[in-house]
């Protein structure tokens, strides 16, 4: 039991030793003691004139933005959190351009932690309809209401806590809130700051390498300035979202390019090149730091010798992406059913089960689809009639098109049909199904991927005509030129043929 015990204590020893001392001898439990200098940051000077550069850079480009507006005009310590929060949470995953109007209409709808507590999920479902990521609304809710109901209506003061605390806060949401809102000093690492930092400090492993992850948040906390850490940590990534960018990077604009050691990189494989082009004799004359372990191939935070520098890549060979996982293909046949109404025809909707993807929305009824398309028309009629009294006329059954939506892991097809009933059905709808008219339906909590089936019900275009790279962007995903057209002409085809 002892020697079990001791040799539990030699091991923890020795993580201690790979993961010990930083350059600065500050005690850094993140920070590899064989990090090479040249993935560190040196001394303190080099440190402040990095904040210094950073932040006088942000003081004058940063984008005005309503939630950096209402976060520097607001007095009171919870609202100015929530503020950020909200900010935080809308902008996982998803463009500011895009958030920009959401944040807005949430913002002037629940102003404070005590309006969303009182909302019900049906209209923050509603209000997000269309971001994406629909469990994070949900959360948010559920964490105000947790603030309100527990907290005394006091938002946790310190990223611990507040990470502790709160459904849907991780610890970059959590450090973003604490640093802006509180004015904590502690750094944060999102995507914009991992290729900032990546490129700075020319790290090229592997992003997913739990060494990596210490190794950025570590030098997150030692670059982030203790008079203004929330401006810093927005400093770093504004620089990530405008400069630093995945693609083309402005690196003659950029604020710390002399602090870049992918620019260092750049600049030396370029006198490489042009020597061996010259025909000269290779020199060590090129005055550019190198990370020595990596000479004998060892270092953990550099390019792994399987993936050398390309040069076509320039300083975006930091960071190295990893080959992205193809999405998961599925199909479902879904089924518009409209009514006539006495103004207008009604669409039946059916609200999905209250967990999973997209919980508690409403969509038009559909089904896996899976064998012919007689298979699959039978099993979407077997669902219709679970939701409608009387009678389908079934022959009147069409399948106008496909629609491709991507979610984050999905590739999702829907065949689409559509079916009128020729009476008004009776009575009212099973629990969790509606009707409602075209204008309800656009207001409803109804996921992007519906919108997109209801236009080509309508014969609308669906936005651009290219997949989506941004999974759940409405405005970039869709069908393929071809196929859209096609649908475009089935739909109105059969708009006419069922017109008097
Ligand atoms: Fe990024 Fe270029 Fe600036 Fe380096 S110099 S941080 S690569 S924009
Ligand atoms: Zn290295």
């Amino acid at each position: 039991m002892l020697r079990l015990f001791y040799s539990a204590i030699s091991q923890v020893n020795s993580i201690q030793r790979l993961l010990g001392e930083s350059s600065w001898g500050v005690k850094g439990p993140e920070t590899p003691s064989q990090a090479s200098p040249y993935h560190l940051f040196s001394n303190a000077d080099e440190v402040a004139r990095f904040r210094a550069s950073l932040l006088s850079w942000y003081d004058q480009a940063k984008r005005d933005l309503p939630w950096r507006r209402r976060a520097a005009g607001e007095t009171d310590p919870d609202r100015r959190a929530y503020s950020v929060w909200v900010s935080e949470i809308m902008l996982q995953q998803t463009q500011v351009a895009t958030v920009i109007g959401y944040y807005t209409r949430w913002m002037q709808k629940w102003p404070a932690l005590q309006d969303l507590a009182g909302a019900s999920l049906e209209e923050v479902n509603q209000l997000w309809a269309g971001l994406g990521y629909y469990s994070r609304g949900r959360r948010l809710q559920e964490g105000a209401r947790k603030v309100v109901e527990e907290l005394g209506g006091h938002m946790p003061r310190t990223a611990d806590m507040l990470q502790k605390l709160l459904p849907g806060v991780g610890r970059y949401t959590a450090g973003a809130i604490a640093s802006i809102a509180f004015g904590q000093v502690t750094g944060v690492v999102d995507g914009n700051v991992t290729r900032v930092l990546c490129r700075v400090r020319a790290i090229g492993a592997d992003l997913g390498s739990p060494l990596v992850t210490q190794h950025l948040w570590r030098l997150a906390q030692q670059l982030v300035d203790p008079a203004r850490p929330g401006d810093f940590n927005q400093a770093a990534m504004e620089l990530g979202a405008t400069v630093c960018t995945p693609r083309g990077p402005l690196c003659p604009e950029c604020p710390v390019r002399g602090f870049c050691q992918a620019q260092k990189r750049v600049t030396k494989e370029q006198a490489v090149t042009s020597q061996r082009l010259l025909g000269s004799p290779e020199q060590e004359t090129l005055d550019v730091e190198e990370c020595a372990p990596q000479r004998a191939g060892l270092c953990p935070l550099c390019l792994p010798p399987s993936e050398p520098w390309r040069q076509d890549l320039g300083v975006a060979n930091f960071p190295r992406q990893p080959a992205r996982k193809a999405p998961r293909e599925q199909r479902a046949a879904v089924c518009i059913l409209q009514q006539p109404g006495s103004e207008t025809s009604r669409f039946l909707l059916v609200q999905r089960p209250s967990s999973g993807l997209l919980a508690g929305l409403w969509e038009f009824p559909s089904v896996p689809a899976e064998g012919t398309e007689s298979v699959q028309r039978q099993a979407l009629v077997k669902a219709l009639r679970s939701w409608v009294v009387g009678p389908l006329p079934l022959k009147s059954l069409r399948c106008l098109g496909e629609v491709v939506h991507i979610f984050s892991h999905i590739r999702q097809t829907y065949v689409v049909y559509s079916l009128a009933l020729e009476e008004p059905t009776q009575g009212q709808p099973p629990s969790g199904a509606r009707w409602v008219s075209r204008a309800e339906f656009q207001a409803a909590a109804v996921p992007t991927a519906m919108k997109k089936v209801h236009q080509l019900f309508e014969g609308q275009p669906s936005g651009r005509r290219k997949a989506s790279k941004s999974p759940q962007d409405p405005a970039t995903s869709g069908p393929g030129p071809g196929r859209q057209h096609r649908q475009l002409t089935l739909s109105a085809f059969f708009k006419s043929a069922a017109a008097p």
